[in-house]
């Protein structure tokens, strides 16, 4: 008897927005279960796609077979996938990608298309029987086969598919598949234990019987360990194993991420605050979706708030997910976590190698973990059953990816706790305007902690007015008298200081003393920075790298003026004006090799680090107690910054870096240098009065129609050549228009700003345009945007021009 066939919902892999019915073959049905991976046939080619469920849509005639299964087990639960779609509607996005952004990199395969020249190409070749074009590709497969990409590249040209199939139809050239990717694998290690059967060592080697012997003792070991007690091991064992003493095996091991092992730690006993906040918490925990906006100052405990409530959650039988900006702190956050729960920790980040992404990711979706810390991408972490999501640091422009699917890791843990019926806690010491007005209009609910532990008083801040310096030349210029000063007294106590600009190289602004012209990318309209310890200049948007002793490209001249400061530049002064302090530096420079972040951290902790100098990377919630100064050294840079947002983003940045003073016993002082001592961002920063910036920035915000009272989106217009990229960005100009004319709801509802040159007109060769559209909601928005997008594909997509959809957009430059 045969059982009715199975048909499948899938997504494939690829950017088509669709999801597609397959149907599964009999030898497959019971395995085709939802969240595995399959590979299936896609127009010529054989790609991986998700099973999302049973399909609803069935035309059996034209449905197409499921070829393989690709997993085991499921890499995800099906609680997910109603986030997946969420993901794929809001931000517009092809959901197999969505899915494949969400999922360890390296796992998926998909054919890739190879051409072979034939005999009778070669004939044609050499008889010039072929087109121009023909000609030209046959001359390109000649030496060797090429895949069909880079076919396409080689000649900047598209060619089209049916050029292809004609050429193979003349017999010309062959066109084979074959499947690649699927690098990402489990590790596997070769495992022995005892048999049983055979227990007589009498007459063994002594090797041999230490080999028993251990496996005695261990039940079964690896044999890479077994190795490091016997060194003869791998040889032997296989007799042993002749012998009937032993069996070898195979087993599925983990790649361990986690350095050193730690000490286990036991729970504060919470302040009157926090255990306020911890019981408001607990009570909306368990099945009813609710968020909460945890404002707390810096040092205020936060973090022991979110263990008791992470541990809460684990003993109703929930798993926690926990959101930290940067990888510095995911260190921070994984080590207390790991005090507390030990081995239920598991940890998700860029950091990790693709194949210890994976055992990480495969812990949770087994359930072998109940809590998992990560950056950004962790809110995809495959949990079944979520009590509660914790975003530290929720203010955080890191949460939010700029390339690819351009998601806010923040919105979306909001958004995943809504559909899991858990509960959201927002974390900050400066929460973001937005989540601050969505607890104004009752969105989100506001718990408090308005006071450091044991009562330490915040730092004390005192403004410095670097205007004062204008004509002071040399180092003093930007470590002022006072810094000096202070820097001197905290040394001499023995205490740690940290400075803070942010900016990284040696010189930002190298100018020609001859002509004045700024020294330039030649990619980009940025000027480069000098790199000292690299002996180069540096473009910080595309990478491009010239010899520090270039000469200037306009005059030719030698004498560059080295304007515009950075950190190396502070290091390398402040060791000078401290001979025997000890000097570190963190910012991107220093911290690309991997361990390399983590080294400077154990500094801070040991105190083998006196002074640390940095970028933003030092601003964010780390916890050093004995850092009792901070010195900001320009408070000005992110003020200038040509986004509506710049007023917020220098408050939090100060705020945050202020309050890495004075975390333990010892009282923090900072000091902050400004060209803008009367700016109100600085002022409220200085006083450290989030409800004071709220107030100011609310207003104005509301005034010119920006968000949190309107959403945003942007289209982003790049292309390599300067007269076809702005033609199109006038072309969709237009387009978005004509749509608002000609629909009565867009009229009041939409406002179209641009086409306009981006602030930065070109990157990497690339020139750039934007149109933003803003909304009253997102509802107008997104029919608006599926307007241009999906009925008017034609107009969107030209080639050579590139076109994107930022939803929420952070970034406007
Ligand atoms: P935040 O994240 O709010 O900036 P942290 O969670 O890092 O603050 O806490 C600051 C310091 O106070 C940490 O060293 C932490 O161990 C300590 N701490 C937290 N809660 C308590 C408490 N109830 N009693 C004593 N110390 C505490
Ligand atoms: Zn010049
Ligand atoms: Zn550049």
């Amino acid at each position: 008897m045969t059982s009715p066939p199975i048909y499948i919902e899938v997504a494939i892999a690829l950017p088509v927005h669709n999801t597609y019915t397959y149907s599964v073959p009999e030898d497959l049905s019971t395995l085709a279960t939802t969240g595995k991976r399959v590979l299936v046939p896609f127009g010529r080619r054989r790609v991986t796609g998700y099973i999302l469920g049973p399909s609803k849509e069935i035309h059996p005639e034209e449905i197409k077979k499921v070829l393989d299964i690709l997993d085991e087990a499921s890499l995800f639960p099906s609680s997910m996938i109603p986030f997946f779609r969420w993901i794929a509607a809001y931000y517009m996005y092809p959901i197999g990608d969505v899915i494949k952004c969400a999922l360890p990199g390296g796992l998926n395969v998909c054919d890739d298309h190879i051409v072979t020249i034939k005999a009778k190409g070669e004939g044609a070749l050499v008889k010039n029987l072929a087109t121009p074009l023909e000609s030209k590709i046959l001359n390109l497969l000649t030496p060797a086969p090429c895949r069909l990409k880079e076919l396409r590249k080689k000649l900047h040209k598209q060619i089209p598919n049916s050029l292809i199939y004609a050429m193979e139809g003349q017999g010309l050239i062959e066109h084979t598949c074959k499947l690649k990717g699927g690098t990402t694998k489990p590790k596997v290690e070769r495992y022995v234990t005892l048999t049983g059967s055979n227990m007589s060592v009498h007459g063994l080697s002594d090797s041999r019987k230490k080999i028993i012997e251990i496996i005695e003792g261990e039940g079964e070991i690896s044999v890479r360990k077994l190795k490091a007690r016997v060194p003869s091991a791998p040889n032997l064992i296989k007799h042993l194993e002749t012998d009937g003493f032993i069996s070898i095996f195979h087993k599925r091991v983990y790649r361990d991420p986690f350095g050193e092992t730690i000490n286990s730690d036991i729970p504060h006993n919470l302040t009157q605050e926090q255990a306020t906040v911890v019981s408001t918490v607990m009570a909306s925990m368990g099945g009813k979706f609710s968020t909460y906006l945890l404002t707390g100052v810096t040092g205020s405990g936060k973090t022991e708030v979110y263990m008791q409530l992470a541990a809460k959650a684990i003993k109703d039988g929930y798993s926690v997910l926990i959101l930290v900006p940067e990888i510095a702190l995911i260190s921070q956050m994984e080590r207390r976590f790991r005090a507390r729960f030990g081995e239920r920790v598991a940890v998700l980040h860029s950091a990790l190698s693709p194949g210890e992404r994976y055992d990480q990711w495969t812990r949770i979706v087994r359930g072998e973990v109940a809590i998992a810390i990560g950056a950004r991408s962790a809110v995809f972490a495959p949990f079944k059953n979520i009590g509660i999501i914790i975003v530290d640091e929720e203010h955080d422009t890191s949460y939010k990816q700029d390339s690819g699917l351009r998601y806010n890791a923040r919105d979306l843990a909001v958004v995943r706790a809504k559909l899991q019926n858990g509960v959201a806690l927002l974390g900050s010491a400066t929460p973001s305007l937005q989540s601050y007005y969505n607890v104004k209009i009752n969105k989100f609910k506001e718990v408090t902690l308005k006071n450091r532990v044991e009562k330490r008083p915040l730092p004390e801040i005192t403004m410095v007015d670097l205007r004062k310096n204008r004509d002071v030349r040399g180092i003093q210029r930007f470590i002022t008298p006072e810094l000096h000063e202070a820097m001197k007294t905290t040394l001499a106590h023995g205490k740690q200081v940290l400075l803070f600009l942010n900016r990284r190289g040696f010189a930002s602004y190298p100018v020609c003393s001859a002509c004045g012209e700024a020294i330039q990318c030649k990619n980009c309209d940025i000027s480069l920075t000098l790199h000292q310890t690299a002996n180069a200049y540096k473009c910080h948007y595309c990478g491009f790298t010239r010899a520090a002793v270039s000469n200037c490209k306009t005059c030719g001249s030698s004498k560059i003026r080295l304007l515009g400061l950075g950190t190396e530049k502070v290091e390398s002064t402040v060791k000078t004006l401290f001979p025997d302090a000890a000097v570190a530096r963190m910012d991107r420079d220093t911290t690309r090799r991997k361990g390399s972040m983590i080294k400077i951290l154990k500094g801070l902790r040991n105190q083998t680090i006196d002074i640390l100098v940095g970028t933003q990377m030092v601003a964010k919630g780390h916890d050093y107690p004995n850092i009792t100064l901070v010195g900001i050294i320009c408070a000005d840079l992110s003020l200038n910054f040509p986004d509506f947002r710049a007023s917020e983003r220098t408050f939090q940045l100060l705020a945050q870096v202020a309050g890495r003073a004075g975390r333990g016993a010892v009282p923090g002082k900072v000091i902050l240098q400004t060209y803008n001592p009367d700016h109100s961002s600085i002022l409220h920063a200085t006083a450290q009065d989030f409800q004071a910036l709220y107030n100011d920035e609310i207003g104005f915000r509301k005034n010119l129609n920006y968000p949190p009272f309107s959403r945003m989106v942007q289209l982003k217009i790049s292309g390599k050549n300067k007269e076809k990229t702005r033609n199109h960005a006038q072309a969709l100009g237009d387009l978005c228009f004509n749509l608002k004319r000609n629909d009565r709801s867009f009229l009041r509802s939409l406002e179209i700003l641009g086409p306009i040159e981006s602030p930065i007109p070109k990157i990497a060769k690339h020139y750039r345009w934007q149109i933003l559209l803003k909304g009253k909601n997102v509802k107008p928005l997104h029919r608006f945007l599926h307007k241009i997008w999906f009925e008017n594909r034609a107009a969107i997509h030209k080639p050579g021009v590139q076109v994107v959809l930022d939803v929420d957009p952070f970034f406007m430059t």
